[in-house]
């Protein structure tokens, strides 16, 4: 029998999976929910339900995994505890620095109920996480670097977008070329935050706004640009729409390490990303997780996790005998 998926929250996250679900042989969409009238959220898939997320406790016998496709910032840490109480679920909660708190919460829902709570899965955290622990359990003696970019942060093109005068405004944080060069070189370099991005803002002014002003603040703007070199670019409303429209990303994840009696070996480990559209990787990253938590959940298996306690061979639709044959 396939495994049935359920989506909460229908925005750029909602649809990837929508559209990552159809490309699996062994899963099918049962629904769709939203906080908003189902009325207003058209979806891709014809005959399948979008129902308000008042009417969830309905679909508890008819969902395997609920995805949660919620923002990290204040939906995912009510949501996924919330849903955790009715459903098998997965989020892609990235605030690296909560993940701990996240997790807490999340364990004790999800133990309480008897399902499992698969947290932080997507790129960074995600493959990114993954590439960086078994780097450093392959490599003890080394340094780890994680680079983004080129790609939209939507943090920093939101703080743009609060400076007055803005209209509209798109940042993209880019890695330094000399930086990844200095690392791939072996030399372990040591970098600073100047060093290793930097940052290209194209702004839309509101109407007789002083551009001179807006590109000083935004430049001296703490925590999110005065630490990087950034260009400033103003544009019409129609350009950003024409040329930066796109939800590209990507980056970087080394480790540099060594080995030898005397140190004398160098290696380097990288594993990069160039994504022409993130949430439709993030999200295909997501649905392979929800296969792993449904077979790990029928072996028996409850509470939080994250990527680092699944096995590889849980991620993909064929089996063992499959895998060994071609893959491994
Ligand atoms: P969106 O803003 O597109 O969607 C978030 C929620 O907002 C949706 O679930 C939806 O809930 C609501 N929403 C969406 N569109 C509308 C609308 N038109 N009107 C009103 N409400 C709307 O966020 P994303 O899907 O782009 O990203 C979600 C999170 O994913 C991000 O916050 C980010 O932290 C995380 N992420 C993680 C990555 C990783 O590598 N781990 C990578 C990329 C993203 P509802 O339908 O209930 O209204």
């Amino acid at each position: 029998m396939s495994t049935r998926i359920g989506i909460m929250g229908y925005g750029n996250l909602g649809r990837g999976v929508e559209i990552a679900v159809k490309e699996a042989p062994d899963m099918e969409l049962a629904a769709v929910f939203t906080r908003r009238a189902p009325e207003s959220v058209s979806i891709l898939t014809e005959n399948v339900p979008v129902v308000n997320t008042a009417d969830v406790k309905d679909w508890t016998d008819k969902i395997d995994v609920m995805i949660i496709c919620g923002g990290s910032a204040t939906d995912l840490p009510k949501q996924t505890p919330e849903y955790a109480k009715l459903f098998n679920v997965v989020d892609s909660f990235d605030t690296h620095a909560r993940i701990p708190e996240h997790f807490a919460n999340v364990d004790a829902a999800a133990k309480e109920s008897g399902h499992i709570g698969m947290i932080s899965v997507g790129w960074d955290p995600g493959m990114f996480s993954l590439n960086r622990v078994y780097a450093n359990a392959i490599l003890p003696d080394g340094k780890d670097y994680t680079f983004w970019g080129k790609g939209v942060s939507q943090g920093h093109s939101d703080a743009i977008r609060r400076i007055e005068g803005v209209r509209n405004a798109k940042q993209y944080t880019i890695p330094v070329e000399s930086a990844l060069e200095a690392v791939r070189s072996g030399s372990q370099p040591e970098l600073t935050t100047r060093q290793k991005h930097t940052r290209e803002c194209f702004v839309v002014l509101e109407e007789g706004a002083d551009a001179a002003r807006v590109e000083k603040e935004i430049k001296e703007m703490p925590n999110y640009f005065s630490d990087y070199d950034t260009t400033v670019h103003f544009i019409s409303e129609e350009e950003l729409e024409k040329n930066h429209a796109g939800m590209a990303h990507g980056g970087f994840v080394f480790r540099s390490g060594k080995t030898g009696v005397n140190k004398e070996n160098s290696h380097i480990i990288e594993y990069s990303l160039k994504l022409d559209s993130n949430p439709e990787f993030t999200t295909s990253v997501l649905v392979a997780y929800a296969r792993a938590v449904k077979r790990m959940y029928d072996e028996g298996q409850r509470g939080c996790k994250t990527v680092l306690d699944v096995a590889p061979a849980y991620l993909c639709s064929q089996s063992g005998e499959e895998l060994r044959a071609h893959l491994l």
